[in-house]
This record gives structure tokens, C-alpha cells and sequence, in this order.
């Protein structure tokens, strides 16, 4: 059914046909079947598990493709994965908005190239996928109030509140542990106003998700505000991140495309997954290094075959600092089904004496970086044989991890406007004590009407 079903989106007449995702649970036993906007509306599946496009087609014409721009290139990347569910005005706006800065490739050295992804108005790659997902959320669900509730510590609470910042009927209440995120990366998303509502709970992170979590479990609220979480899981935030891999290779010279690497620095692998999805619809990539810090779970088990977590130790690549990463089964379950074969991906643990050397090197070669770069750029270099070309993703502006960058090179970076705007700017974060009644309480009577 859903191989026919996928001729007829390829032809991109039929605005009747639904995305189609299937959850995969223990990667054997189909689940669930949902449409693209339910699966974007649910987050995860019926039975907690995550959402996996029933059918990665292989797009045709590729150097046709990749001759387009950004914005058009992924129109036709996400109208394959996603079918005809959206009408076609519909989703060009919504690339249109969410994907309004550019991914450039800037090389490096003689063959190998840093792809930015930190273009966007949180400087990191996050932004790609949050704008995307609020942009889609926004369009299916038309006009009916939601409220988005998350906790952060850190990074995603800027990307989630600027993507989904002045969208109508979209509230967000974003929870943060009080004095325990730099002041920069709290300005970030508590200066915003409007429909945004940053709130600091006298509390450490994993009380700001437990809150969350009992929110989620209160019908009064879960069905009274309409919550969303927005999470990180969401396969919206995957699709639109396959986009960006296209951008790379489009910007490599065609004599350089043959033997691509692609390193990513990895923590809930995500960002691997989307590219390993672009690679099975026929994007030239070589192999994948996924690339961690010593938060090393996938690359031990890359080696040994055996799953097995340590405990998560805190390392200055901190968005990596992940032990049981929870995309990995999508992984999985592209090599289980045939798109990807596993030879094509090896895995390279980084510690932090090596990141801090590779962070120096590349200053040295006239490129500043961070320590998530350079954890991948150090797996690349060390990795490329003579005849490939290497790619790695720069995930985050090396402001946004200023001290750790001075420390390392032992000189100040500067600003970029962005940072510099916010930083002189008031916070209007709401304060409340680590209990679920005064949350309540303060959500109802803010949002509830
Ligand atoms: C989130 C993040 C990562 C890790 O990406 P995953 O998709 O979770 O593997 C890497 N670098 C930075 C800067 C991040 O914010």
C-alpha cells in the first residue's frame, strides 16, 4: 500500500495523500502507523516509540537537484519524505520561514570543509529543526490554540522560544533551573516576551523535567491548554535537518564529490540519523564518522557490538554529554531495513585533551571553532585517507561557548550581534518555587481562557 502510495506522491499531483510513519518500538513490530502531521502532533508514538518514515524513497536527477537553491532543494527533500499531506503553498512557506539563513561550507584545509550550521538566530543547528517544526505545527494546526511546555538547560530553550516566538495561538512556557545556565545562554530565550513565558524554578534540571512530566499527567492541563512538547524526538526536527546535508554537497566542487565523509559530533544523534536519511535517498556520501566525546556509548558499540551505557560524565562539548542517546534506533533501523549499509558508518570517541588540541589546531589553520566541532573535526582528520574529501559539522557559533574557546586558544573571541543584542537586554522570566501546584496555577491563569 505505501509503495503505491509513494509513486503517486513522486508525481506531486495528489493533495490527498497522507505522510505516513510508522513507530518503531523493539524495531521488529510495526506499532503504529500515523499521517506526518499526527506523528509531528504526537511527538512519540502510542507506545512511547519514535516516529520512522514507513518509506525513505530515492530521489532522481540528482545533480539536477543539487543545483537548486537552498529553499527550493528542500521543498522537493521534504515533499518526498513527507508525501502530499501539505499543500504545496503551505509547505514553501513554511521552508521558506524556517530556513532563512544559509549553511555555508567553508574550507579548511586543502580537503576538508566545516559546514555552519550556526547561521540562525540562536547560533546553533538546532535552529534548522525548531523553526521548522513550529512552522509545521503552526500550519496543521490551524489556528487552534497549543501550548508548548519544556524544560531546558540550556541550548534548546533559545532554539525552541525564537522558533516558535509572535507564531499566533502557539503559547510556550519554557522551564529552566534558577542561577544553573550562563547568563548569555538564559538571555537568549528569556528577553523575548509576547507568547513566550521563561520561567525559573528554584531547582536543578531534573526537577524542571519532573515538572514537565507531572504536567503531562494532569488531564486539567494537558487537555485544558492543549500541551505539545516540542521535544527533541519529534520527526519533524529530523526531516528538516536531512535539508542541510544536500546544502553541503551542493557547495563541494563536483570533482570533490566522489569520496565524501561526513564527521558528526554526536550526543542524541539526531543530527546522524538525517544524514545517514539523506544518504539512503541517494545523497553522495561516502561513510559517516560519528563522533563523540568520551560520553563514547555508540562508538564501543560500534566496535564491540555490545550496548552498554556508563554513566554520563561532564565534558566542555556539553550538548554531547549524552549516554544513552535516544535516536539511536532510528539508526538501527535504517541499517536493519537495508538503507544504509553498516560499513558505512564508524564511530571515534574524542576526549577532552585531544578536543582542546584540535580546537588549537584549527586556530592555528586560521579557523575558529568549538569544542562539539572540533570533537568531530579532530575524529575527520585523524580518520581521511589521501583520496576522500572530509566534512564536518560546526554545530554551534564559538560564542556561544566563549570561555571554554578562550581558554583554549588564550585569547578573547568576539561577540557576534546576536549575542551582543541580548546580552544588554532584561530578562522576563517568572520565578517559581519546585512545585507542581504554583506551575499550575501560574499556567492556568496565564494561558487557560
Ligand atoms: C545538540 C547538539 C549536538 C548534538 O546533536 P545530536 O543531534 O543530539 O547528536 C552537537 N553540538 C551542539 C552544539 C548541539 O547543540
Amino acid at each position: 500500500m505505501f509503495a503505491g502510495y509513494r509513486r503517486k506522491a513522486h508525481s506531486l499531483q495528489n493533495y490527498n495523500d497522507k505522510g505516513s510513519f510508522v513507530e518503531l518500538v523493539n524495531l521488529k513490530v510495526a506499532q503504529d502507523t500515523a499521517s506526518f502531521a499526527e506523528a509531528v502532533q504526537r511527538g512519540l508514538g502510542k507506545n512511547q516509540g519514535l516516529y520512522f518514515p514507513t518509506d525513505i524513497p530515492k530521489l532522481d536527477n540528482l545533480d539536477a537537484l543539487l543545483s537548486q537553491p537552498f529553499v527550493e532543494r528542500s521543498i522537493t527533500v521534504l515533499r518526498t519524505l513527507i508525501g502530499n499531506e501539505l499543500e504545496a503553498e503551505t509547505l514553501e512557506n513554511i521552508v521558506r520561514t524556517a530556513f532563512a539563513f544559509p549553511a555555508p561550507l567553508t574550507p579548511v584545509t586543502d580537503n576538508i570543509y566545516s559546514l555552519e550550521l550556526f547561521h540562525g538566530p540562536t547560533l546553533a543547528f538546532k535552529d534548522f529543526g525548531g523553526r521548522f517544526m513550529a512552522q509545521t505545527l503552526s500550519a496543521i494546526s490551524e489556528g487552534k490554540p497549543i501550548t508548548i511546555l519544556t524544560a531546558t538547560s540550556g541550548d534548546t530553550g533559545a532554539a525552541v522560544a525564537h522558533a516558535f516566538h509572535g507564531i499566533d495561538n502557539i503559547n510556550v512556557v519554557i522551564l529552566f533551573p534558577k542561577g544553573k545556565i550562563s547568563p548569555l545562554q538564559e538571555k537568549l530565550f528569556t528577553t523575548l516576551g509576547g507568547n513566550i513565558h521563561a520561567v525559573a524554578i528554584d531547582g536543578d534540571f531534573d526537577a524542571c523535567q519532573t515538572l514537565v512530566k507531572t504536567a503531562f499527567d494532569d488531564a486539567d492541563v494537558r487537555e485544558g491548554l492543549h500541551l505539545n512538547s516540542a521535544n527533541s524526538i519529534n520527526i519533524s526536527r529530523l526531516l528538516a535537518q536531512v535539508c542541510y546535508y544536500f546544502e553541503a554537497v551542493s557547495q563541494v566542487p563536483a570533482s570533490k564529490r566522489d569520496n565524501l565523509v561526513v564527521s558528526v559530533p554526536s550526543g542524541n544523534f539526531g543530527n546522524l540519523t538525517a544524514g545517514m536519511i539523506a544518504k539512503a535517498m541517494g545523497l553522495p556520501v561516502k561513510r559517516f564518522i560519528a563522533a563523540t566525546n568520551i560520553n563514547d556509548t555508540v562508538p564501543r558499540y560500534l566496535q564491540s557490538n555490545d550496548w552498554a551505557p556508563k554513566p554520563t560524565q561532564a565534558t566542555m562539548s556539553n550538548a554531547m554529554d549524552v549516554s544513552q542517546p535516544n535516536n539511536w534506533p532510528r539508526i538501527e533501523a535504517l541499517m536493519q531495513k537495508g538503507y544504509i549499509d553498516k560499513a558505512c558508518l564508524t564511530g571515534t570517541a574524542v576526549d577532552e585533551e585531544y578536543t582542546h588540541l584540535a580546537l588549537r589546531q584549527l586556530a592555528q589553520l586560521g579557523y575558529t571553532s568549538e569544542p562539539h566541532a572540533a570533537v568531530a573535526y579532530r575524529a575527520l582528520s585523524h580518520d581521511l585517507k589521501d583520496d576522500e574529501t572530509g566534512i564536518f559539522l560546526g554545530t554551534a557559533h564559538p560564542a556561544k561557548f566563549r570561555e571554554t574557546v578562550e581558554n583554549a586558544l588564550g585569547q578573547p573571541i568576539s561577540l557576534p550581534p546576536e549575542l551582543k543584542a541580548v546580552a544588554s537586554k532584561e530578562s522576563l522570566a517568572e520565578s517559581l518555587s519546585d512545585d507542581y501546584a504554583a506551575l499550575k496555577a501560574f499556567m492556568l491563569e496565564k494561558l487557560g481562557k
